[in-house]
This record gives structure tokens, sequence and C-alpha cells, in this order.
């Protein structure tokens, strides 16, 4: 382990995003907006800083499921809404073992309503960058849809992840849905 330590994200940070260090909205929203009409609504907790990337590789790629608990308890339900976790893909899951994004909300009660298909390899990826926008996510069949979402995942970087599964979401009929991560 490194000594690098753990940062909470304290104001000033993005009033849409909580990027740490912005007064205001920061350039990620701001394309969200402009580009594709999309205003964010999203918490986290800590700035994905160096002792986050060494606890992440310990935690995800290095398979230690205990590590889960050292978080865990930033996970909370919000009155009205109904937890959705962000999946990862049959074929991570066989890899790495288990969804690390469970493994921090195994304590609360959600609803594992979305499912995501393999993406695009590195390769394929850099000969036509436009399939990187493909939305790999997918309602499950017969899922009871709630009004009102929080998703959460891991980490927050461009966001693009967390719109593609509230596009989903909102697509198939809910009302309202914001999202939450550990690390912007
Ligand atoms: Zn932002």
């Amino acid at each position: 382990m490194t000594l690098v330590q753990f940062h909470f994200i304290n104001p000033p940070h993005c009033s849409r995003c909580f990027k740490a260090g912005i007064d205001g909205i920061c350039s990620d929203c701001h394309f969200w907006e402009e580009e594709e009409g999309i205003i964010i609504k999203h918490q986290a907790v800590f700035t994905y800083n160096e002792a986050m990337e060494d606890y992440f590789s310990r935690y995800k790629f290095m398979g230690d499921y205990r590590l889960r608990k050292a978080f865990s308890h930033h996970f909370k339900k919000e009155k009205d809404y109904t937890l959705v976790p962000v999946p990862i893909s049959e074929k991570r899951l066989q890899e790495r073992g288990f969804n690390q994004v469970l493994g921090f909300i195994d304590h609360l009660h959600f609803a594992p309503l979305l499912e995501k298909e393999e993406g695009l390899s590195q390769h394929t990826l850099s000969r036509n960058k436009r399939l990187q926008n493909k939305n790999t996510f997918t309602l499950k069949a017969k899922v009871k849809l709630p009004k009102k979402v929080l998703l959460v995942d891991d980490v927050y970087t461009t966001g693009r992840t967390l719109q593609h599964a509230i596009a989903v979401l909102k697509e198939a009929g809910v009302q309202d849905v914001k999202s939450f991560s550990l690390c912007r």
C-alpha cells in the first residue's frame, strides 16, 4: 500500500457531478448539457486518486472481496428511491468472480434491473471510435419498474457508462434517475 491518503470530496465541487475543485459546473457536465441535453444529477464521496487506484486494483483485479467492507458504509439508500447497481458483463463476472458494485451494497436492499453485454475489443474500438458510444446495457426481462432510481457505481469518469444505464431506465419509463459513485 502506498501512503497516499483517500481524499473526501469537499466544496468547491461541480454542483452536478461532484468533480472536486470546480466552482460551478465542470466541462464534462457542460458537454452533457450542450451535446446531449442531459443535466447530470450525481453525487460522489472520494476523489479517484492514487490511493483509490491502488485500492481498486486490490479489490477488483486481485479479487480480494473482503475489501468491499472498507467503503460499503458510504453506500446508502435514499427515501423513495430504488437502489440499482450498474452491472458488469457475464464475461467480466467470470473473470473477476464478483461484481464490485454489488459487493459495496450487499448489506442493502436493491433491485438488479439491468444487464450488460460485453463491449467491443480495443482493436475494434480504435478502428471505429463511434462504436464506443454503443449502449451495452439492457433492461432485464419481466422486472417491475420503480418510479425513482438511484443508480450506483464504483467510479465516475466521463459519465458515459452511467448515462447509458440511465437512458435505458428512462426509456423503459422510470421517471426520475439520479446516480451515485464512491469516486469521482
Ligand atoms: Zn460536473
